[in-house]
């Protein structure tokens, strides 16, 4: 996964944009929206079937091409028209350009017939990078999931269930790489029975290959001067691909349940809980937000101000990527939130930017090395005196600056994704034993049952392992303290969150968050002083002009303020984010995998049905817990994963007992 590559236009005398890559326009010059809603739209019979979609259905659109949107926006448009209420539209496009921002807002104003509708996509059309990057539109009614990189290598890593393909890569003789046996494999892969299909192509390599590949296809008049295009009903048995679906991670659910059956409850009520709730809650679920403090976000989200900050690799490793992605939609998710519904303010959240400093050579590599590897709208290089224009205080290292990066309070986040009419609030409540009876979980604390629903989700932190259900996962709590250092008028220059071992933030509220401590071994939640020492000390050492400015001599350190709390941590890094499995018996059906792993298991996996995790956010809950979210949900509710499979795979529950198998290790 390189650097990604925006689309270069130009544009036409009637204002309509043309790819000077492929030399070939992006809608009919006659008109493209009417080109859309008559090859895609009804020739994939959109406006009867999403009216008769049933309450608490999805309905999922697959794309080659996502270009300007068009088809994407007219199909919102048409769902917006026919659908009835209590349902869903995703849709799912690949795009290996993606246009700039400003191009998308040229072309799209072609169309002010689309309404508010254009608005909604360019307000959240950021931070779209490499991999799959997901959007929530009208409060989760509408999804789009693009999958930004080759189609090849893209729907490979797709793991749903098409119910209507629009195919729209530019016309086959001028890009034949979006035309081939392999991709055609793939549509197949992601139909299933009743699945359609339209183009506006009519090649016959085109009708050849989607017949091989199981579509039935129709020529059909073409829209203006075109004679014919293509349309399609895939009647062969969904081909399963095996290698997405070996037991132990296979789909525990095949549908999801009725709108009426839908209650989950979760517990935590901190990023990973409040993100969980919402997405639920999105989807019509019922939510019991269970916490054991009087309040939301009082342990590692109750941070003044969580660094929106990325750890990537040039190696583009799982976590990389997932970081990638879940940046993109957090970044998104708060341009939606900052709204009078929702309620995130302005003093919530900030865009500043985020410095990453080059404190010494090895670190000078890794950031060169990174800025090689991503495009400058995500990361650039920075000299020390452009570091110190960026940050407003002079700084001696240069390093990296990352323009859509800034800080959140985390509670504020937590308190807007939480606040949804279906997500019932209980505080002062520690849950202890999870019972499962007749389909239900039971919930109970010490003094009796909670709350009791067929769904339960595990938020709390490393605290997931207090359950006997779920002890075996690794989890490790990790002790952070923040200090909350008081602004000076000279500090009130600092503009930009500034990070190298340590990080200080712009003042908010008259306090800078300074941090973070690391400490596996103290186990306390009070703020010491000896972690306000080392904050200090990290202070200076990402600049002492810092300690300057903000005067820290002369403080009274005994008076300082902070936040202390347990982050939990996997041992591969990677969240725990799905279902989980019965262990003990996990362990006896797939016991051959000790003698050789690669067996092929058929068995299917004991879950404990009903039962999930979402955890281990690490110091990273900002970027990771709401992406998660989504990902938890799409396991729950059969859904498309709005993550690559493979990082789906390696951030699944079941991965640890797999390892001690598959490596003959004790159990
Ligand atoms: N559906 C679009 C719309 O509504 O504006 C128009 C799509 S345009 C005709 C074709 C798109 O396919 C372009 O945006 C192009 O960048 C993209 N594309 C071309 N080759 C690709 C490939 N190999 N992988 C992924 N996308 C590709």
């Amino acid at each position: 996964m390189a650097e990604i590559n925006h689309a270069q236009l130009c544009w036409d005398a009637q204002g309509q944009p043309l790819s000077s890559q492929f030399d070939d326009v992006y809608f009919s010059s006659a008109s493209g929206l009417a080109e859309t809603e008559y090859v895609f739209l009804q020739h994939n019979q959109l406006p009867s079937r999403m009216a008769a979609l049933k309450t608490g259905q999805t309905f999922v659109i697959g794309e080659t091409g996502f270009g300007t949107g068009l088809n994407f926006l007219s199909a919102w448009q048409c769902f917006n028209q026919h659908a009835p209420d209590h349902t869903r539209l995703h849709f799912i496009s690949v795009e290996k350009f993606p246009l700039k921002r400003s191009d998308l807002s040229q072309a799209l104003a072609l169309w002010p017939q689309l309404g508010t509708l254009r608005e909604q996509l360019l307000k959240q059309y950021l931070a779209v990078h490499s991999g799959f990057q997901h959007f929530k539109f009208d409060l989760g009614r509408v999804t789009l999931t693009l999958l930004i990189g080759d189609v090849h290598d893209m729907l490979q890593q797709l793991d749903a269930q098409i119910d209507a393909w629009f195919l729209d890569g530019f016309a086959p003789a001028k890009n034949p790489d979006m035309w081939n046996e392999q991709v055609f494999a793939q549509l197949a892969r992601l139909a299933t029975t009743g699945t359609t299909l339209a183009t506006f192509t009519s090649a016959g390599f085109v009708r050849r290959g989607l017949i091989a590949a199981g579509f039935n296809m129709r020529r059909v008049q073409g829209f203006g001067h075109k004679r014919e295009m293509l349309a399609g009903l895939y009647s062969a048995e969904g081909y399963q691909d095996t290698k997405h679906c070996q037991p132990w991670f296979a789909r525990p659910a095949s549908t999801p349940p009725a709108l009426a059956q839908r209650h989950a409850i979760v517990i935590g009520a901190g990023l990973a809980g409040c993100s969980t709730a919402a997405s639920l809650a999105s989807r019509g679920w019922r939510v019991t937000l269970i916490e054991q403090h009087t309040r939301i976000a009082q342990e590692a989200s109750g941070n003044a101000q969580g660094i929106l900050y990325l750890k990537l690799s040039a190696h583009h490793t799982a976590l990389s990527r997932f970081i990638l992605s879940g940046f993109g939609y957090t970044r998104r998710l708060l341009e939606t939130l900052d709204n009078p519904l929702q309620n995130l303010k302005q003093d919530e959240w900030s865009i500043c930017g985020t410095l990453q400093l080059a404190f010494n050579d090895k670190e000078q590599h890794r950031l060169t090395t990174l800025a090689e590897h991503f495009p400058d709208d995500l990361l650039y290089a920075v000299t020390a005196e452009q570091a110190s224009m960026q940050a407003g205080v002079p700084l001696q290292h240069g390093g990296l600056f990352y323009p859509q990066a800034g800080w959140v309070h985390p509670p504020a986040l937590c308190q807007a994704l939480s606040q949804n009419p279906l997500i019932e609030f209980k505080s002062a409540q520690r849950a202890t034993t999870l019972l499962q009876m007749n389909q239900q979980w039971q919930v109970h604390s010490e003094h009796g049952l909670i709350a009791e629903a067929p769904v339960v989700v595990l938020c709390n932190a490393a605290n997931v392992t207090q359950f006997q259900q779920t002890q075996h996962l690794p989890l490790n709590p990790v002790r952070g303290q923040t200090t909350q250092l008081p602004s000076t008028a000279a500090s009130q220059s600092i503009q930009t969150v500034i990070c190298a071992n340590g990080y200080i933030s712009p003042a908010r509220q008259g306090h800078h968050t300074i941090g973070a401590s690391f400490n596996f071994a103290l186990n306390s939640q009070t703020a010491s002083l000896a972690e306000h020492r080392s904050n200090l000390e990290l202070l200076h050492a990402i600049a002492p002009s810092l300690t300057q400015i903000c005067q820290t001599d002369t403080l009274d350190l005994s008076q300082l303020k902070g936040h202390a709390a347990f982050r939990s941590t996997s041992i591969d890094y990677l969240p725990l984010v799905g279902p989980v499995a019965q262990y003990n018996q996990f362990m006896q059906t797939y016991a051959e995998l000790r003698k050789d792993a690669r067996l092929p298991q058929q068995q299917p996996c004991p879950w404990h049905n009903g039962l999930y995790v979402n955890t281990a956010h690490g110091s990273r809950g900002l970027i990771s817990a709401p992406l998660a979210a989504e990902l938890l949900s799409a396991w729950i509710c059969a859904e498309p994963l709005p993550l690559p499979v493979d990082i789906a795979q390696q951030c699944h529950p079941n991965r640890f007992a797999l390892r001690t198998l598959m490596r003959n290790k004790p159990q």
